[in-house]
């Protein structure tokens, strides 16, 4: 095996190189054998090593708009406590309104949400619910990207174009600034705030494909 093999952690698989992503195409971002990108690696990792989710004890998990390369592998080592719901707009199945989530308090050990807080319009909202269908003694992992000095939302920008010009996206509500942290405080949650070179050596961020930009973990306690 070549020592300058990737290896995806996701899947348990080396590639010879992961593959370029996103329209300003990132080199070596995407694993061509579960899809997964640099932030899931990343997050999958945290996981593994912070985390009591595969402990093997029995546990409820939220997983909101679950990615492909996770659903199937949080299903399988997770067993009948998890529930991957999708976001109204995406994908079949069981929706959520994440403004009012149909869950009594207190309902989940965990819950991780990544990549779908920009399309709510109350996020703040959605973040008090989190909270409130948490267990005292869970944790979520609440991801955004942050693109932006400050976070940046304008309540009169209501239409599609004026998003897209705004945000970058049409379906956003808002751009993150690395003062989502205090949205999170806001919402109740204690917060650890990890970069990838406080979890990963640096011949791991090279093996694994990750790189500065694969966000930061948010992970949230009561
Ligand atoms: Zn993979």
């Amino acid at each position: 095996m070549n020592s300058e093999n990737k290896y995806c952690p996701v899947c348990d698989q080396t590639s010879a190189d992961f593959l370029p992503y996103g329209v300003a195409s990132r080199p070596g971002a995407f694993c061509p054998q579960c899809e997964s990108l640099e932030r899931d690696r990343f997050s999958w990792l945290y996981m593994q090593e912070k985390t009591d989710l595969f402990d093997g004890r029995d546990k409820k998990v939220l997983h909101i708009a679950p990615e492909p390369c996770f659903e199937p592998r949080l299903r399988d080592r997770l067993g009948d406590g998890y529930l991957g719901v999708g976001f109204p707009d995406a994908g079949a199945g069981e929706k959520i309104d994440l403004m009012n989530i149909n869950y009594p308090d207190q309902s989940f050990d965990v819950i991780y949400c990544n990549r779908v807080l920009g399309r709510v319009a109350d996020d703040k909202k959605a973040l008090r619910e989190f909270r409130r269908v948490l267990k005292t003694d869970g944790w979520a992992i609440l991801l955004v990207p942050i693109t932006s000095k400050a976070t940046y939302e304008d309540p009169t920008i209501t239409d599609e174009e004026g998003r897209l010009k705004a945000y970058g996206k049409k379906d956003r509500f808002r751009r993150y600034g690395p003062d989502y942290v205090d949205r999170l405080v806001e919402a109740g949650f204690q917060v650890e705030v990890s970069d990838v070179e406080q979890i990963v050596p640096p011949q791991g961020i090279r093996k694994f494909g990750l790189v500065e930009e694969s966000g930061r973990i948010f992970y949230c306690t009561k």
